[in-house]
């Protein structure tokens, strides 16, 4: 089993290289923020308590989300590895991952600030996340991210699993970086 977790801040990419490293290695994308945008859509119990947290930029409380993506895999084992999008956000999702599996490498997509703030403005026409429409929630989240989120590549560096990769570049040039290091680590 191979598990990848494609790391960076809000904008940085993940989703769409998600796309090429699908393709490339046959894993199943698992993408926390898509499950909870299903389950706000569908105004579910589980939707609307994320869409209370998710409105603001903040994140959702650590169990309700380890709980999801629990769900996720269960209907799910049947599959050669999972690429997780947007999991762990925290150190504690981290430790709640590794209790269930072996984590085989974590990859970083590295973009300045500002790049970020003007990709999301970007995506918002199309996405019609309101989380994207709004330069102080889009903040909020980079915020977020570096305070709760970043220490999860620490967590992975103490066991040599995490790489940061230039995240600014083509949709292509950014994938075959992200190739070289996987191929690295599942040799
Ligand atoms: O990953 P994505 O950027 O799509 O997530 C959108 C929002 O969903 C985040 O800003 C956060 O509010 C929430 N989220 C979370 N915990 C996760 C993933 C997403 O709280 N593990
Ligand atoms: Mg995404």
């Amino acid at each position: 089993m191979i598990t990848l977790i494609l790391f960076g801040p809000p904008g940085s990419g993940k989703g769409t290289q998600a796309v090429n490293l699908v393709e490339k290695y046959g894993l199943l994308h698992i993408s926390t923020g898509d499950l909870f945008r299903y389950e706000m859509k569908n105004d579910t119990p589980l939707g609307l308590e994320a869409k209370s947290y998710i409105k603001k930029g903040e994140l959702v409380p650590d169990s309700v989300t380890i709980g999801m993506l629990k769900n996720k895999m269960d209907a799910n084992k049947d599959v050669k590895g999972y690429i997780l999008d947007g999991f762990p956000r925290t150190v504690p999702q981290a430790k709640a991952l590794d209790e269930l599996l072996n984590v085989t490498a974590l990859v970083a997509l590295d973009v300045p600030d500002e790049i970020l703030i003007e990709r999301l403005k970007g995506r918002a026409e199309t996405s019609g996340r309101a989380d994207d429409a709004d330069v102080d929630i889009i903040k909020n989240r980079i915020e977020v991210y570096k305070t709760q989120t970043s220490p999860v590549a620490d967590f992975y560096s103490q066991s040599n699993k995490t790489t940061f990769v230039d995240g600014v570049g083509t949709v292509e040039e950014i994938s075959n970086r992200l190739f070289d290091v996987i191929d690295t680590h599942i040799g």
